[in-house]
């Protein structure tokens, strides 16, 4: 969307074509008995991309509430301070010492020159914050939300992502001093109306007319020096094709895909998620989100709380809970009836303390997104390499979080749709 407006914008004459019968992909919301949830799991506005924020901030204009981060990691039985290097004194104090005698070794060795590159995400994280914090949290959270043990995942994409603790700031939050970590997160704002599709609706709305909708994209050929696009029933030539959908969906729409590109996307490994969506009477803890590690609490990596982002998203005297269960497509949790899924999470939610009373519940929803994280395996680097150098020499580009193969939240698509248009003349 931000890519049609933009290229709008600039004069170009542009066609946008949604396989689905509305747009917004993973920043969809569903408004049902009063609550509107993201149907994609829980989404937030932040970046560090100071141009991209203040375009998500200019698009929405009245439609924003603005938040502070309170953001909580359940772990035996009391909520941590998040990020969890940043909470260590709301640790029992065996595990707290563990930590902190851990991260400084850790620390040292890493002074002395004695640790070698790390292969995989694994070591990664142990040289990084020490084994104490990575077995605690990091390692079993990892586990929980990518679906592959941690030393099968290449550790390329973390630099950046997931921040190196300073040191004073980990000692600081051992001996009980407020710190703050992941900062450029610690306020994020949410649309006021509409949940986080109303960002997306407000990006949209200069080219809507120019949108297709129930139009999957079938057939991308090369044809006189431009591209012939069949897409629901209809065939447009174009001179330039961005595609932003998954490259799995892609590729079957190309000509003569030699076998090895379609072993290498096949090999592009991502999970799915359900996005179990729960109304209830009364209240929810002050919280904006909540990691869940522990597998004995439940398949959920995270449970978030939309009613405490905007008020306008649950009825008067209303609660939401929004709990994310990542898996692969071909599990069969993927496709279990919303009955069983709905009260698993609810079990786990009374073990957390935060619903006392299964009668609080007034509305429950499933939500299935196909493609919802890239997970990073040791030989991504190469298949990825492999099909963009494809769909490159086939003229096609690629913007978007699974059409670049990329952990790119909302700010890191619209940072590519920004820079594609900066290139095009
Ligand atoms: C659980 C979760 C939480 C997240 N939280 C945040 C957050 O707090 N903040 C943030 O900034 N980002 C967050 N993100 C990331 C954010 O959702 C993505 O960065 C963003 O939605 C990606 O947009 P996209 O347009 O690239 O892809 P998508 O949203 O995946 O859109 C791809 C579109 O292609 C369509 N399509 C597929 N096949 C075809 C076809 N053949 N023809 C036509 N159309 C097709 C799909 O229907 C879909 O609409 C989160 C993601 C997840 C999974």
């Amino acid at each position: 969307m931000t890519l049609a407006r933009l290229l709008h914008e600039r004069g170009h004459e542009v066609r946008v074509f949604e396989k689905e019968k509305e747009t917004g992909g993973l920043c969809r919301s569903r408004t049902g008995d009063g609550f509107t949830f993201d149907t994609g799991g829980s989404h937030v506005i932040f970046s560090r991309d100071e141009a991209v924020l203040s375009f998500m901030h200019r698009v929405l204009g009245e439609n924003r509430e603005v938040r502070g981060r309170q953001t909580k990691i359940f772990y035996k039985g009391r909520y941590v301070k998040y990020p969890f290097e940043n909470g260590l004194s709301d640790l029992p104090k065996e595990d707290l010492f563990l930590c902190i005698s851990e991260f400084v070794k850790a620390l040292i060795a890493a002074e002395k020159g004695e640790l070698p590159p790390p292969k995989n995400f694994r070591e990664w994280m142990e040289q990084t914050f020490g084994k104490g914090i990575a077995e605690s949290y990091l390692i079993p959270y990892n586990e929980k939300i990518w679906k592959i043990p941690p030393e099968e995942m290449s550790c390329h994409w973390v630099e950046g992502r997931i921040p190196r603790p300073p040191v004073e700031d980990v000692i600081r939050s051992a001996i009980g001093i407020e710190t703050e970590g992941y900062t450029h997160q610690s306020v994020f704002s949410y649309p006021r109306l509409g949940g986080i599709e109303a960002l997306v609706e407000a990006i949209a709305e200069p080219v809507r007319e120019f949108i297709t909708t129930d139009a999957p994209v079938t057939s991308v050929k090369r044809e006189r020096g431009g591209f012939l696009v069949r897409a629901g029933g209809e065939e447009i030539n174009a001179d330039r094709v961005v595609s932003t959908l998954p490259l799995p969906a892609l590729l079957p729409c190309l000509e003569d895909v030699p076998a090895g590109v379609r072993e290498a996307c096949r090999g592009l490994r991502s999970t799915a998620l359900l996005a179990v969506c729960i109304g209830l009477r009364g209240q929810v803890p002050p919280y904006s989100w909540v990691y869940v590690p522990s597998p004995e609490i439940g398949l959920f990596n995270r449970v978030s709380f939309p009613s405490n982002y905007s008020p306008a998203v649950a009825p008067e005297g209303h609660a939401s809970i929004l709990a994310e269960i990542t898996c692969m497509r071909e599990d069969p949790l993927f496709s279990a009836p919303d009955g069983e899924i709905v009260s698993h999470v609810l079990g786990g939610l009374a073990k957390m303390g935060i619903l006392d009373d299964p009668e609080k519940v007034v509305s429950t929803a499933v939500e299935r997104s196909p493609f919802a994280y890239v997970v990073y395996d040791l030989g991504f680097l190469e298949k990825i390499a492999v099909v963009r150098g494809f769909c490159e020499s086939r003229g096609i580009h690629l913007v978007g979080r699974f059409s670049q193969f990329e952990y790119l939240n909302m700010d890191g698509v619209i940072r590519s749709a920004m820079d594609f248009v900066e290139r095009t003349r």
